[in-house]
């Protein structure tokens, strides 16, 4: 019995019964045989009701648990199924993992908090699996955790948006809620059936309590959102606003560098090649040297700083929001027609179709900062999943990321 009580503590499981522990040279494993505790035992892994036995299933198994040291460390146990009335023939639940996996419970939440915290090699090298595992095993963990947490519960504003990833040939569509901050829901695809699933999940009830959503500005998305919630107010992403501007912008940028490379001036031209990461980011977040490069160009190309101020206005609409915030907007929107810069005299005309949402979205509040935050974290999760094999983990790892649903570091929740 103490030799249970002290391997159930090492291992960091409870209801199981220890037989033997035995130590296998080759491959440097500590091999704990065990069987779950009599009343933990003949249990479906699904809805882990109490059921006849089936047969002996492939028998013995072994389960890979958190190292001890640095001694790879096992459980093997016996696997046997059952016959579940509801989930049919399945092999029976054990205390110390999930179902279908090869890896304990500590483990695979342990490599979770790992995948939100810490960078892909460290992880590999640190657990000593593939990248490939470590997505499998998130996406179990974000499953049951998620199935655990109501994440639609209060919702009042939220916010949809696409993502792309494999460069731009895929895309996510997800759902944010702006009150929490928090990713509620990915699912892969851009079309109306991947927000009409969001809905259909969220239910009517809750569907109907909606009161602001906000998007780009897609015909697609503003056709599912007016059927699906047409008591909300929709909003138009601040994010996406911006981003037309510093689209704009870069425009300009192009046409003043091909005009300089064509009228000979190389070494101008190439000194404004550099200055573009000057210009597309936030002032705040400016190295010395960007600083310095903006004030040159300031000094000769009162044209490309115009639009660089233009940009930068925008931004600020945003950041004032209310009614501060549109009285700014309507004065941009004739500075930019007046402008005599092509690319924002065409902007000002396009985004008086849009005025609507974005005047919803400057009364309501909704600042840029968060929206902004979340697609540059979104994006990021994107580039690190590069390597799974299905969307799924990808969504796993935004879920355990940015919804909350990690689960605490092992023995220490
Ligand atoms: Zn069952």
């Amino acid at each position: 019995m103490r030799k249970t009580k002290l391997w159930s503590f090492l291992l960091g499981v409870d209801g199981i019964l220890v037989d033997d522990v035995t130590y296998e040279e080759e491959s440097r494993t500590l091999v704990v045989s065990a069987r779950p505790k009599a009343g933990k035992r003949n249990r479906c892994a699904h809805c882990k009701r109490r059921c006849g036995k089936y047969d002996n299933g492939d028998g013995t198994r072994r389960w890979r648990g958190l190292d001890l040291g640095t001694t790879f460390a096992a459980i093997e146990a016996q696997a046997p199924r059952v016959r579940c009335p509801e989930h049919g023939v399945v092999v029976a639940a054990v205390p110390w993992a999930r179902h279908g996996s090869w890896f304990t419970r500590d483990f695979e939440d342990q490599m979770a908090w790992m995948a939100t915290n810490m960078s892909k090699s460290a992880i590999s090298n640190l657990m000593r699996t593939t990248w490939r595992t470590v997505g499998k095993v998130i996406a179990r963990v974000a499953k049951e955790t998620g199935a655990k947490v109501d994440r639609f519960a209060n919702l009042k504003k939220i916010g949809v948006d696409e993502i792309s990833y494999r460069k731009g040939h895929r895309y996510l569509t997800v759902v944010v809620d702006h009150d929490s901050g928090r990713l509620i829901w990915a699912t892969p695809g851009k079309d109306e059936a991947a927000l009409n699933a969001f809905f259909d999940k969220l239910g009517e009830d809750r569907t109907a309590k909606i009161e602001l959503v906000s998007s780009d500005a897609a015909a697609w998305y503003t056709a599912v959102i007016q059927k699906r919630c047409p008591k909300a107010r929709l909003c138009l992403d601040p994010f996406h606003v911006v981003k037309w501007a510093t689209e704009a912008l870069d425009e300009v940028r192009r046409d003043v560098w091909n005009d300089l490379r064509k009228s000979g001036r190389a070494k101008l031209a190439e000194s404004l090649k550099r200055s573009r990461y000057a210009l597309w980011k936030n002032p705040e977040n400016l190295t010395p040297k960007q600083s310095i490069r903006l004030a040159e160009i300031a000094q000769v190309n009162k044209p490309l700083y115009r639009a660089y101020l233009l940009k930068e206005q925008l931004r600020e609409v945003f950041k004032i929001k209310g009614i501060h915030g549109i009285v700014l907007f309507d004065k941009w929107r004739a500075w930019a027609r007046r402008s005599k810069i092509a690319p924002f005299v065409e902007l000002a005309k396009n985004i008086k179709h849009h005025r609507t949402g974005i005047v919803a979205t400057l009364a309501e509040g909704l600042t840029n900062a968060r929206v902004e935050a979340m697609n540059t974290k979104l994006r990021l999760i994107t580039r690190i999943a590069f390597g799974f094999h299905s969307p799924e983990p990808m969504i796993a790892l935004a879920m355990l990321r940015l919804g909350g649903l990690c689960p605490p570091l092992p023995g220490r929740g």
